[in-house]
């Protein structure tokens, strides 16, 4: 990223220093030879087709899988002939569908490294509520529910806050979202993005779909069959210039939409909106929406949260603004790429999407108008690419 010297870092960098897994009764290794430095800090997304051997590299990083040569660094230490069990509380773990114990309650769950590292019952507690709110969970709602009466994406969120809880300065994430709806999917994408801001940790996470390794990877590794590493390098690289036919392929016909997911919704000029509260009277909001030339409002809570975002027919319905909370309610984050936007704003009835800041107040709102503008304009610079490199090679020619 090129805004790392701005973040804080409290990871740790990983070194895999020519590993080796061969399974036993299997002919072939399932990773043959790996060296691999990731920076501390940094998020990398590993991705390739299905038994090319992602879990299998992640899982050697905790050693739920045993490598059978090499050496593994975090930070300076060698992990190779750490106790695994105290290596696991350090390195936190994250699978689909959050791997919650479902019969124990959000705050049992979260605080279960915690207890068994000895804290405080009162260090503990503090800790959950800390991280339920850093995931976007209030505590006082969540802390003693059970998992099973949870929405996959609400689940996905403590599995988070749980790898988190001994503050580990690395995160290992195995295809997390895979589990939950698209839309959900994105805003999760997002959300660790912002607390990878916030918190500097070193993540790994794996994947198999390629526009989501170049969303949240500051490098993506990309693997084929054996652990074998076609091209490790920035999104942007990659998407420039794939190293192998095999990434090439793989990128493939993803490679237009992929390179929406280069520009993010912060990189773009937002329109402004109209901001209501609840008990306004409707006759000054829709003066004041007439003015700005607008023809939606946006209702916000006092922390400043999208709760509707009704047209101005709707607001006059009724003499002063309901309280209505539209549960659906499109909203992307600064770090939502542009095709996320247009995702979302699809989903919608609104014609666009409202974009929040990292505590979900309300800046600003997309169109689908801009976004289009954008992509029109990237299309045609592709379209500039192509032709210059046309006319340099009949440049040669001749
Ligand atoms: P990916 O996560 O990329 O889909 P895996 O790391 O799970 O790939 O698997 C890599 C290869 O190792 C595959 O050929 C798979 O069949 C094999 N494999 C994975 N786990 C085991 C195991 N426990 N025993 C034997 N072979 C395994
Ligand atoms: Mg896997």
């Amino acid at each position: 990223m090129t805004d790392s010297a701005a973040r804080t870092v409290t990871g740790a960098s990983i070194r895999l220093d020519g590993v080796v897994k061969h399974y036993r009764g299997q002919d072939k290794p399932a990773v043959k030879k790996l060296d691999l430095d990731i920076t501390a800090g940094d998020i990398v997304a590993f991705v390739g087709p299905s038994g090319c051997g992602k879990t299998t590299t992640l899982k050697m990083i905790n050693r739920l899988i045993e490598p059978t040569e090499g050496r593994i660094l975090i930070g300076e230490r060698d992990v190779t002939g750490e106790n695994p069990d105290t290596l696991r509380q350090s390195v936190g773990y994250v699978i689909q569908s959050g791997g919650l114990f479902p019969h124990w309650s959000v705050a049992r769950n979260v605080g279960a490294i915690p207890r068994v590292l000895g804290w405080d019952t009162k260090r503990i507690a503090e800790r959950t509520d800390y991280l339920l709110d850093l995931v976007g969970l209030d505590p006082a709602v969540f802390r003693d529910r059970l998992p099973k009466d949870m929405s996959g994406g609400q689940q996905q969120r403590v599995g988070v806050a749980r790898a988190l809880a001994a503050d580990p300065p690395v995160l290992l994430m195995d295809e997390p979202f895979g589990a939950v709806d698209p839309i959900t999917r994105l805003r999760l994408q997002d959300e660790l993005i912002a607390i990878q801001h916030e918190l500097g940790k070193t993540i790994v996470i794996v994947t198999h779909d390629f526009e989501e390794a170049t969303k949240l990877g500051d490098k993506v590794l990309v693997l084929s069959e054996g652990g074998h590493v076609e091209q490790y390098a920035t999104p942007a690289e990659i998407l420039a210039d794939p190293a192998t036919p095999f990434v090439s392929e793989f990128v493939g016909s993803g490679a237009t939409l992929a390179h929406l997911t280069l520009s993010r919704v912060k990189d773009v000029e937002h329109d402004a909106v109209v901001i209501a509260r609840v008990g306004d009277s409707s006759d000054e909001v829709i003066g004041r929406a007439m003015a700005a030339g607008a023809t939606w409002v946006v209702v916000v809570d006092d922390d400043g949260r999208g709760l509707s975002w009704p047209s101005l027919d709707e607001v006059a319905t009724k003499p002063r603004v309901s309280d209505y909370v539209d549960a659906r309610l499109p909203t992307v984050a600064p770090s939502s790429t542009l095709n996320d936007a247009l995702d979302t704003m699809l989903a919608a009835s609104q014609g666009g999407v409202l974009v929040t800041d990292g505590r979900g107040a309300v800046t600003g709102a997309l169109t689908i108008a801009t976004v289009m503008a954008v992509i029109r304009d990237q299309l045609s610079d592709a379209r500039a690419d192509g032709s210059t490199y046309v006319a340099h090679a009949a440049g040669e020619q001749a």
